[in-house]
């Protein structure tokens, strides 16, 4: 069966593990259209297909960029625009923010963005408020929601596959798309994406991806440009926040390139014909 692969577009600095880690009015150096280059020639070698969840801040810098993504026939969707995290954000600030990611991506692609995804999986039980507003501004899926519990993000509740997500007792007509979890000891236990697939051996990733579709479901796999980049600048982290940031990096594109072989991967847009 068919898989889903998902990019969160986005500079090598844009990390909220702590406030003030970056600052998007410095001019830091540019890696994202190199990084980038590289995941759509991988892409096009091994045949897959992926959905870009784009910050608004790397479109205004590079359209052309995300223009060639969406011509190799890539999903185009939204990571918001200036990557704050959704809960330090009040509900206006939030829609402003995503409001003006998704009017500026649609300009520069020239057709709807039907997806959004949080920066850090932001969307916990302090900012469910998000989605009505995600369903508001005319977005179709949401992809935020990692059911689990870390100290940055989480959503432990939440179902572990795709539904209609219900707030102060509304069902809601957003489908929510969470991050892939396999269930172990009645835990639910990420490895799909991001830190998880850098830390663990491929051959466990294998197993766990086979474990998912074994329940009938496609695993969501999600990664970030900086990840197959080990010549990226270092921010200043804490020890553990520089563990979470870079650990694997070396490895990460051989994990990668492993996946694809043994893997097919789509968009969430046409996996769900959305
Ligand atoms: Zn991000």
């Amino acid at each position: 069966m068919k898989n889903i692969l998902t990019i969160d577009l986005e500079e090598w600095f844009h990390a909220n593990y702590h406030e003030n880690i970056f600052d998007n009015q410095n001019s830091y150096e540019v890696r994202i259209v190199q990084n980038t280059k590289r995941l759509l020639s991988l892409f096009e070698e091994y045949n897959a297909k992926a959905t870009f969840f784009v910050l608004g801040f790397v479109a205004e810098k590079h359209p052309q960029l995300i223009r060639d993504i969406a011509a190799s026939g890539h999903e185009i969707a939204s990571h918001g625009y200036g990557h704050q995290l959704i809960y330090e954000q009040t509900p206006d600030e939030f829609k402003a923010d995503v409001s003006k990611a998704k009017i500026l991506v649609e300009d520069i692609i020239g057709k709807s963005v039907k997806g959004y995804r949080a920066p850090s999986w932001s969307i916990t039980p302090k900012s469910l408020w998000a989605w009505e507003i995600l369903q508001e501004l005319g977005f179709i899926y949401d992809a935020s929601v990692f059911p689990i519990e870390t100290y940055l993000y989480g959503l432990p509740s939440s179902p572990r596959f795709p539904h209609h997500p219900k707030h102060e007792g509304r069902l809601l007509s957003l489908l929510e798309v969470p991050s892939s979890t396999v269930r172990i000891f009645n835990q639910n236990i990420p490895f799909a994406g991001g830190f998880y697939f850098r830390v663990l051996p491929y051959l466990v990733i294998s197993q766990c991806i086979k474990a998912v579709n074994r329940e009938g479901q496609p695993v969501l796999v999600y990664l970030h440009p900086r990840e197959i980049d080990p010549g990226q600048p270092r921010l200043k982290l804490s020890l553990k926040e520089s563990l979470i940031h870079y650990y694997g990096i070396k490895s990460c594109e051989q994990k990668l390139i492993r996946t694809l072989k043994e893997y097919e991967f789509t968009s969430i847009e046409q996996y769900y014909e959305l």
